[in-house]
């Protein structure tokens, strides 16, 4: 990485509920890491959770890994999204539905984004225990904006179901 180059701390949720989700979680990981210009600084447990919306569908396997970049975030944001297709990700339409791979852009540094493509932080990430406790896993001093610290929003959502694999 270019030194003189800007760096951000980001974090990155990842989920799957079809064809291997472990495996699925273990190629992005991989596929991540082979980013220009995104290191891995660590990355969670993997968690089983039971999914958001249509209930007719498998249990995710979930985590999250934190990085550090020179990509802006709309940058990357399309980089994680070229992993989720070559990942046999299919968009049906249907909002929360079984996928192979879900890559979202948790933080990013301490900005705020509102753009028609990205919204960071998350706005899922405070009802969502699947994000929450993997992240705090990971960095316990993890600030988000708006929200206060993510050891914080640990201790205000519950588990809901969220079991961290061995
Ligand atoms: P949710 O965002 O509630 O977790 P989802 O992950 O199922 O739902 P997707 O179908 O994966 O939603 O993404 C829908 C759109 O969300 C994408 O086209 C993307 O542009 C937009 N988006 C906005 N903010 C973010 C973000 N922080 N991370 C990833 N995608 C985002
Ligand atoms: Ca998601
Ligand atoms: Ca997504």
């Amino acid at each position: 990485m270019d030194c003189r180059e800007e760096k951000t701390v980001a974090f990155v949720g990842l989920g799957s509920n079809l064809a291997d989700p472990v495996m699925q979680i273990e190629q992005a990981r991989s596929a991540i890491n082979a980013l220009d210009k995104v290191e891995e600084v660590a990355f969670s447990s993997l968690y089983r959770s039971p999914p958001m919306g249509p209930s007719n569908q498998p249990d995710y396997t979930n985590a999250v890994i934190k990085v550090v970049t020179g990509l802006p975030a709309l940058i990357l944001l399309r980089a994680l999204q070229k992993i989720e297709n070559v990942q046999g990700r299919l968009r049906t339409g249907e909002r929360w539905g079984p996928r192979t791979l879900d890559l979202d852009l948790l933080l990013f540094g301490e900005q705020c984004i509102r753009v028609p493509d990205l919204v960071v932080p998350h706005p899922g990430l405070a009802e969502r225990a699947f994000v929450i406790y993997p992240l705090v896993e990971i960095d316990d001093t993890a600030q988000v904006p708006g929200l206060g610290s993510i050891a914080q929003l640990a201790l205000d959502c519950p588990l809901s179901g969220l079991v961290k694999m061995t």
